[in-house]
C-alpha cells in the first residue's frame, strides 16, 4: 500500500489532507522562507490522531513538522520536503480550569488570548502574552517558549508551565511534570520540551499555571524621547532602580512612523522613540518612579492616558507594531536579547549597523527584558533579504553576543538562526544537544533541520 493510503487508513475520515494546495496552505509560517513540498497535512483532533500519525511516520521514515497557527517568525513550522504537516490547531479544548489550584489543563490548539479570557472569568489570568496572542496557539507558545509584554513581570511561557503530555516520535505518550507548584522528581523534562521547537515530540496537552488577575487597573505611562538611546537609558535606570513594571515596551521612530502612516496617531516630528510602561499597582510608587526616571533620562513628554479606553488603544498600537512594519515591505524580524544594563549600547549598535549597511531597520523591544526586535525591511519583490540586510543582521547578532546577549530571546532558532548558532553554542553544547535529540528521535523525523 502507498504510504499516504496507509496513513488515511490509520486515521478517522477527513484528517488527512492530500490536495497539494490544501497541504501547501499549512507549509509556511510568517517568514519569507520558501517551504518544501509536503506529502500531505494531518488536521489532528485528538491525541490518538497524533499517536497514529507518529507511529505511521516512524514506520515509513517520514519527517513530521508540527504546526500551531503558523505565526512563528523563525521558520520552525516551515515544511521540509516530503514531510507531513501535523496541525494541532483543531485541538482546542480547555479540559480543566481550577481556580482552587490556579491551573488550567489545555490542548495545544487553544488560542493564547482565549485561555487568558477563560481564566479572567475566575479572577485569574494566563500571564504570557506574545503580541500575537489573539492568533497564536498555546502549543506554538510552548514549543518556542514564547515571551510577550507582561513577561517582564510574570516570566516567559516556561515559567507558567507545570507539566506536558507529549507524543514521541515512535508514538509513545510521555507525561512530564506535575500539577503541583513544586516538584523535583527526576530531570526537568517539561523545561526541556518548552522551547524545543517541535524537534523532540508533539505536545498534545499542557498543565499551565494561572495567576491572580490584578485587582486594580494598571497605571500606564507613555514617554516620548529625542533618541532611542535616551529611551534605552531610561529602561536601564528603571531596572536598576528596582521597579517592577507590568510591561515596559520601546518603539523607535521608524516603528512609530509605520504606525502613524496606518493609524494616524499625530506623531510629533521631534519624537525619536517612545516608551510604554505599566505598573499594576502592587508597588504603588512604581509608576511615579518610572515617570521620574523617564524625565531624568531626557524624555521630552511623559503622559498618563486619561481613561482605560485610551490605555487599551495605546497598548493595542504597540501590539500592532509588526503589522504596521509589514506594510512597509518584506520583513526579516530579529530577536536579540541582551542584559538590560547594556540595552542602550545595543540600540546604538543597531543604529550603526543600519547606517553602515544602508539597511532600513525599525526596532521594537520588550525593553524591560532587554529583548529587541530589529525588523529589517526590504523590497517585497525579492525572494529573500538582499546582501546588505544579511550583513546588517550579522553585525547585530555579533554585537548582541559581544554584549553578553543571545541570538534569540523568544522566537526560537527555527531555520533562520541556524547559520549563527555556532557563534553562541560551543562544540560541547552542540554535541550534547544532538545527543538529547537522538534519545527522543533516533530516526531524525521530528522537524528535522530545525532549532539545533
Ligand atoms: C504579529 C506577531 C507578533 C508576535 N509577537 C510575539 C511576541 O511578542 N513574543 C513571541 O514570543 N513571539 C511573537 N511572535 C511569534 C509567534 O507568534 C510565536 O512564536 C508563537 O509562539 C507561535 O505560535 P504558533 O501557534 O503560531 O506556532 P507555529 O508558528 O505554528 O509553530 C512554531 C514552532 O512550534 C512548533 N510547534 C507548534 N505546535 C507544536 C506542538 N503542539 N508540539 C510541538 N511543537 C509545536 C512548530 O513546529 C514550530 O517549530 C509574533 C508573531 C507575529 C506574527
Amino acid at each position: 500500500m502507498n504510504p499516504v493510503d496507509a496513513l488515511i487508513d490509520a486515521l478517522p475520515a477527513g484528517r488527512v489532507l492530500t490536495d497539494p494546495d490544501v497541504a501547501g496552505s499549512y507549509a509556511r509560517d510568517q517568514t519569507f522562507l520558501q517551504p518544501g513540498k509536503p506529502l500531505c497535512a494531518v488536521a489532528a483532533r485528538t491525541r490518538d490522531d497524533v499517536v497514529a500519525t507518529m507511529r505511521w511516520a516512524s514506520e515509513h521514515r517520514v519527517p513530521v513538522v508540527p504546526r500551531g497557527a503558523g505565526t512563528g517568525l523563525a521558520g520552525g513550522a516551515v515544511a521540509v520536503e516530503g514531510c507531513v504537516m501535523l496541525s494541532l490547531a483543531r485541538m482546542t479544548a480547555i479540559r480543566e480550569l481550577s481556580p482552587a489550584d490556579e491551573i488550567a489543563v489545555v490542548e495545544p490548539g487553544v488560542i493564547t488570548a482565549d485561555l487568558d479570557r477563560a481564566a479572567r472569568e475566575h479572577g485569574l489570568m494566563y500571564a504570557p502574552d506574545p503580541s500575537s496572542y489573539e492568533i497564536s496557539t498555546i502549543g506554538g507558545n510552548l514549543a518556542t517558549n514564547a515571551g510577550g509584554l507582561r513577561c517582564v513581570k510574570y516570566g516567559v511561557t516556561r515559567d507558567s508551565t507545570l507539566g506536558l503530555e507529549v507524543v514521541l516520535a515512535d508514538g509513545r505518550i510521555l507525561g512530564t511534570g506535575r500539577r503541583t507548584m513544586k516538584g523535583v522528581t527526576g530531570y526537568d523534562l517539561t523545561g526541556l520540551f518548552v522551547g524545543s521547537e517541535g524537534t523532540l515530540g508533539v505536545i498534545t496537552a499542557a498543565t499551565l499555571r494561572l495567576r491572580r488577575a490584578p485587582a486594580v487597573p494598571p497605571v500606564t505611562i507613555a514617554a516620548e524621547f529625542p533618541s532611542p538611546r535616551a529611551a534605552g537609558d531610561a529602561v536601564a535606570a528603571i531596572v536598576a532602580a528596582g521597579c517592577r513594571p507590568l510591561l515596559l515596551e520601546l518603539m523607535d521612530r521608524g516603528t512609530l512612523e509605520a504606525i502613524d502612516a496606518w493609524k494616524n496617531i499625530g506623531l510629533d516630528p521631534g519624537v525619536r522613540a517612545m516608551l510604554l510602561a505599566q505598573s499594576d499597582g502592587r508597588l504603588p510608587g512604581d509608576a511615579e518612579e518610572m515617570a521620574r526616571l523617564c524625565e531624568a533620562n531626557g524624555a521630552s513628554f511623559v503622559a498618563v492616558p486619561a481613561t482605560p479606553e485610551e490605555t487599551d488603544e495605546l497598548i493595542g498600537l504597540r501590539r500592532l507594531a509588526y503589522n504596521a512594519q509589514e506594510r512597509l515591505g518584506a520583513c526579516l524580524v530579529e530577536d536579540v536579547c541582551v542584559p538590560r544594563s547594556v540595552l542602550p549600547d545595543m540600540i546604538t549598535m543597531i543604529e550603526r549597523a543600519a547606517a553602515r549597511h544602508d539597511a532600513k531597520i525599525c526596532t521594537v523591544a520588550h525593553a524591560g527584558d532587554g529583548n529587541l526586535h530589529p525588523v529589517f525591511i526590504f523590497d517585497r519583490g525579492l525572494p529573500e533579504p538582499p546582501a546588505n540586510v544579511w550583513a546588517a543582521a550579522d553585525e547585530v547578532f555579533r554585537a548582541a553576543l559581544d554584549l553578553g546577549g543571545t541570538l534569540t530571546g523568544e522566537h526560537g532558532v527555527g531555520l533562520l538562526k541556524r547559520r549563527w548558532l555556532a557563534l553562541e553554542s560551543g562544540p560541547v553544547v552542540t554535541e550534547v544537544q544532538h545527543g538529547i535529540k537522538a534519545v527522543f528521535d533516533p530516526l531524525g523525523i521530528m522537524n528535522p533541520g530545525k532549532a539545533i
